[in-house]
């Protein structure tokens, strides 16, 4: 993104609480993009909706539910581990083999290509809460309108204006590895093997294809609907409420929030993350579960993951909040 030299001196002017100077021009994606976001966003949605419909009074299979269990927590650990912890923030390196299978997990999530998907949170953790921040619930300022519209604005509206997020400049890394870039590139075909893996299965479970249909609903769309949203909470509602036990930088509000840990597998632990975005464990505190972490430390033993980052306790201490400097 290139700042005209007013729009540099407005964000050194930033005070923390009055709307984004971008907010006032907000740009408009093309249409193309929008119907294609919104497709993305609503058909699993939707999903869910008519799945409650068709469960009522004619079961649910508990294959069903089992197969959605399973694509979550693989799919949701690719995006946790393998796009956040390994391919941002470098907490831990992984055998190549091990890294093109999170990748490959997480791109089934439909969050996004793996090299987009890390270069917009990168630049996420670079501008934090303040102008050019991609999705932060600030954008609009902190009055309660301005903050009601900033949560949805954090949560997806941010996917439907066109602010794209060079990966040349935030994940360049990622660009010069062949092996991710191949991911990326599969992102599509990645994507319908998601769907239609559960499709399948389904179908040959019960035999019949009313059957994958009903698997296709729960284990595919619902289930792409659930992590979505999660992951978009830890976007939204991590920055406006819960807990900030740990300093973070100026006008960074990332924020603890607990009731999210085990669906978010950990990631809702934001405020520690922000504090220390490279430590491979967001849950800093003993009774903060973090299932991701647990998932590093298991790879770890296994000899798959080394120069994993774990948190120095001093460090962290010393970074509570009230705590001298
Ligand atoms: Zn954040
Ligand atoms: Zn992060």
């Amino acid at each position: 993104m290139t700042l005209s030299p007013e729009a540099i001196k407005r964000r050194a002017d930033y005070d923390g609480d009055s709307p984004f100077p971008e907010a006032v021009h907000d740009f408009t994606a093309s249409r193309f993009q929008i119907g294609l976001t919104a497709a993305l966003v609503v058909i699993p949605l939707a999903a869910l909706g008519a799945g409650v419909w068709l469960a009522w009074g004619n079961g649910l299979a508990l294959h069903d539910l089992l197969l959605a269990g399973v694509l979550y927590v693989v799919t949701g650990l690719g995006v946790t581990v393998g796009f956040h912890r390994l391919l941002t923030h470098g907490s831990f390196t992984a055998r190549p083999w091990l890294r093109v299978a999170l990748a490959i997990a997480g791109s089934m999530s439909f969050q996004g290509n793996v090299v987009d998907w890390v270069a917009i949170h990168r630049r996420h953790h670079a501008f934090t809460d303040r102008p050019g921040d991609p999705h932060s619930p600030y954008r609009y300022g902190t009055s309660l309108r301005g903050q009601l519209r900033g949560l949805a604005h954090a949560h997806l509206g941010w996917m439907f204006t066109g602010d794209p997020t060079p990966a040349a400049r935030y994940a360049p890394d990622l660009l010069a590895d062949p092996a991710m870039v191949k991911v990326a590139r599969a992102f599509p075909a990645l994507s319908a093997g998601s769907l239609a893996l559960p499709f399948l299965a389904g179908w040959a479970i019960s035999g019949s294809l009313y059957g994958g249909l009903t698997t296709f609903l729960w284990a595919g769309l619902i289930r792409v609907a659930l992590l979505q949203h999660i992951t978009w909470s830890v976007n939204s509602l991590c920055h406006v409420m819960g807990s900030r036990p740990f300093r973070t930088r100026r006008h960074d509000r990332a924020t603890n929030l607990w009731p999210l840990a085990l669906l978010s597998f950990g990631e809702s632990w934001h405020n520690g993350h922000h504090s220390e975005p490279t430590c491979a464990r967001h849950g800093m505190d003993r009774h903060q579960i973090d299932p991701s972490a647990g998932f590093i430390r298991l790879l770890e033993r296994l000899g798959w993951a080394e120069a994993v980052r774990w948190p120095d306790p001093h460090r962290m201490e010393s970074r509570r909040s009230g705590a001298s400097e």
